[in-house]
């Protein structure tokens, strides 16, 4: 069923463990996903950027893709299909009125007045409309092969102010990237920590990919209950059509070529489920 994220971030809190949001680029990788999922048996969160959206046709191409993809692969498990990292009040309201069943509204580069205001006003519009809303405190760097800084860190005392426009769920910057990291990822655990005692409100760790192990379980102890992949699906892909195309220099069927990375990236989705769920 598609449906909001209220619930499953709900269960994933009181269960202590963390629902994968896995970005969505085209139909395969849609399909892959939603597959693996409910093969798996769990719920799933379809993360769509701005630039995935723009891709793909624009915001009803990805709900009608998505709602289809669920119906005529008889998908069983609950699917949420959410805006990432929406750049403003307009753009989450497109995506809500197109059928997006949660939004994130990031108003980071904001100062946070500003940051709780925007927020304020997406919450007030998707609250209406039955649909759930996630929003970023500090900032979480983007870009490949970038390390994060502090100065961009959240602050305990910024998290407790934006939580009060009612949001469903909070990304916290605390160290995490977008992208490849270069060196290890430093995560702030212990602020990690003590936002979530505070708020009492299910936490998004973003840059999931290439967190190591523990951390990703040390996250989930400190709070996390989403966790965003969206590079490492891209690697998996990637690597595996490299060498499909070495082997294969004449495949020109763009169906063989795409699909020569399907067991690459069936395998990473696993292999995240089986830890962010505790499997
Ligand atoms: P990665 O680039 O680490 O996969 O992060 C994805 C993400 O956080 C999308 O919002």
């Amino acid at each position: 069923m598609i449906v909001n994220s209220k619930e499953m971030l709900e269960k994933a809190k009181k269960g202590k463990y963390a629902v994968a949001q896995f970005n969505i680029n085209n139909l395969e990788w849609t399909r892959y996903i939603l597959e693996k999922c409910n093969e798996m048996n769990v719920d799933v969160i379809l993360g769509v950027s701005e630039g995935a959206i723009k891709y793909m046709g624009g915001y009803n191409v990805v709900v009608a893709l998505v709602t289809s993809l669920v119906k005529d692969l008889d998908i069983k498990n609950d699917v949420c299909i959410h805006l990432d990292h929406g750049s403003s009040v307009d753009v989450c309201k497109k995506a809500i009125d197109a059928g997006f069943t949660s939004v994130m509204i990031d108003a980071s580069k904001n100062e946070l007045q500003k940051n709780i205001e925007i927020t304020k006003e997406v919450v007030d519009y998707a609250h209406e409309r039955d649909i759930t809303v996630e929003a970023e405190v500090g900032h979480i760097n983007g870009n490949a092969a970038s390390s994060s800084t502090k100065e961009f860190n959240a602050r305990l005392e910024d998290c407790v102010a934006i939580a009060e426009t009612g949001i469903d769920s909070l990304a916290p910057a605390l160290g995490s990237v977008h992208g490849l990291y270069k060196g290890d990822p430093d995560l702030d655990f212990d602020t990690m920590k003590e936002i979530s005692e505070q708020l009492d409100m299910p936490l998004v760790l973003h840059g999931g990919s290439g967190i190591p192990e523990a951390d990703i379980k040390k996250a989930i102890s400190c709070g996390i209950c989403k966790i965003n992949i969206n590079t490492e699906l891209q690697t998996a892909w990637h690597e595996a059509v490299l060498k499909f195309i070495e082997e294969n220099p004449n495949a020109y069927d763009p169906r063989k070529v795409i699909a020569s990375g399907k067991d690459a990236v069936y395998k990473m989705i696993e292999y995240k489920i089986n830890l962010f769920y505790n499997k």
